[in-house]
């Protein structure tokens, strides 16, 4: 999945360009800058990759899904549906309006169940958020019936799945908003940098000026501009944008060599008996960012994640005990651990730790080992990669 493996010479010219002018910011000090708006170029070069009319750059993923939030207008009390296997970035955004994050079981697609989603609806539901994990995305389809049935936001989070498709629109782009994230280890980096995509005008609007402290961003005064709401600092900066301006080009060259040394990895392990892979919802195509498998049992799954990094296969992740990532270990979540005061709309919609049963994702991310698939490894080292796990795996389901 990393762009950074892949950082070279375009990279740096991008770069090189903003240091020339000297101008770090993406807004003002246009008699400075000798026509270098890295920000604003990025998000032309994303939204039109993506085919969305809009494109809102920001400082990380995580400011990406706050920002995408507070511009529907969400805020404290409403509920928002999110995974139980997903990133800690999913609960900080929405906890941090005062809305409620409300976890909800994941399928074999290893992303939202569309029957757990509709079970969940309360009144207070303002927003479904599918998190397209480790490369492959949510059931759309399902997901976008509900939420015109019910009337909610889809909010898809693709950081992790950039680049992939569904129903041949490119993922983020399916919701009413997308977000993506360009951190150091995303398929396309800007060391730290976001970004969201929407075609709705008015969430566009929102999004740039809430994400720079509500300037309206009218006339060529930054000084004089008007500020029609709250808003804080979620700016990327021109070095951060320039280096994204050179990794977005390259999405298609990163995909490509992901998509081909996923394929070698997948058919070596396929012949293994007893493997079975993370479904693709019909008509979706991964980014290919990781080669996602199912043991039949949990003890199974342990023992082929050790045997993998017995032979030093490196980069592949049991998540059902990752601090990160599931949410068994959400501790300061569910005991809601926090520096200050929660807003009392937070504090009281979240879930209980106790009663909650998620044994639908158990069933799944306990029997789940992902691989990375990284962009630097040659043939030759690709090949010798899916022997060895094919063996190993093997190893471990014959002494059974
Ligand atoms: C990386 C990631 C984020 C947050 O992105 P940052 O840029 O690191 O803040 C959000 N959601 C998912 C699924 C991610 O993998």
């Amino acid at each position: 999945m990393p762009g950074f493996e892949l950082f070279g010479e375009l990279e740096k010219e991008q770069v090189q360009q903003v240091l020339d002018t000297g101008v770090l910011m993406r807004y003002g000090f246009d008699g400075l800058r000798n026509g270098q708006w890295k920000a604003k170029e990025l998000e032309a070069a994303v939204a039109q990759r993506m085919q969305t009319q809009y494109c809102h750059a920001m400082s990380s993923g995580t400011a990406a899904l706050t920002v995408a939030l507070a511009s529907a207008g969400i805020g404290a009390g409403d509920e928002v549906i999110m995974p139980t296997f997903t990133f800690v970035a999913s609960f900080e955004s929405i906890l941090a309006l005062g809305a409620v994050p409300i976890l909800v079981d994941v399928d074999d697609t290893l992303t939202l169940d569309p029957k757990a989603v509709q079970s969940a609806i309360t009144p207070k539901t303002k927003v479904v958020m599918p998190v397209h994990m480790c490369g492959s995305m949510a059931d759309l389809g399902a997901l976008r019936s509900l939420c015109d049935q019910y009337g909610l936001l889809l909010l898809e989070d693709a950081c992790q799945a950039i680049g992939g498709s569904y129903m041949g629109k490119p993922l983020g782009s399916i919701g009413d908003l997308g977000c993506f994230s360009f951190d150091y280890v995303k398929t396309i980096t800007c060391g730290e940098g976001g970004a969201l995509i929407t075609n709705k005008a008015e969430y566009y609007e929102n999004a740039h000026a809430y994400s720079d402290h509500g300037h309206d961003h009218k006339g060529n005064d930054r000084g004089a501009e008007g500020h029609p709401f709250l808003g804080y600092n979620y700016r990327i900066s021109e070095l951060n944008a320039a280096v994204g301006c050179a990794q977005i080009l390259r999405l298609d060259e990163f995909l490509e060599v992901q998509e081909r040394n996923y394929r070698i990895l997948r058919q070596a392990i396929h012949a293994v008996e007893g493997v079975t892979f993370r479904r693709v919802p019909e008509g979706g195509v991964e980014n290919y960012s990781f080669l996602n498998f199912f043991l039949p049992t949990e003890a199974m799954a342990r023992k082929v994640h050790k045997a993998l990094a017995d032979v030093g296969v490196d980069a592949c992740f049991y998540w059902y005990d990752n601090n990160w990532h599931y949410y068994r270990k959400w501790q300061h979540l569910l005991q809601q651990h926090t520096l200050g005061k929660l807003p009392n709309e937070a504090k009281q919609g979240l879930q209980k730790p106790h009663g909650l049963d998620f044994s639908a994702s158990d069933h799944w991310i306990g029997r789940t080992i992902s691989c990375l698939v990284k962009l630097g490894w040659s043939r030759a080292e690709v090949e010798t990669r899916a022997l060895q796990m094919a063996t190993a795996i093997k190893s471990v389901m014959e002494a059974q």
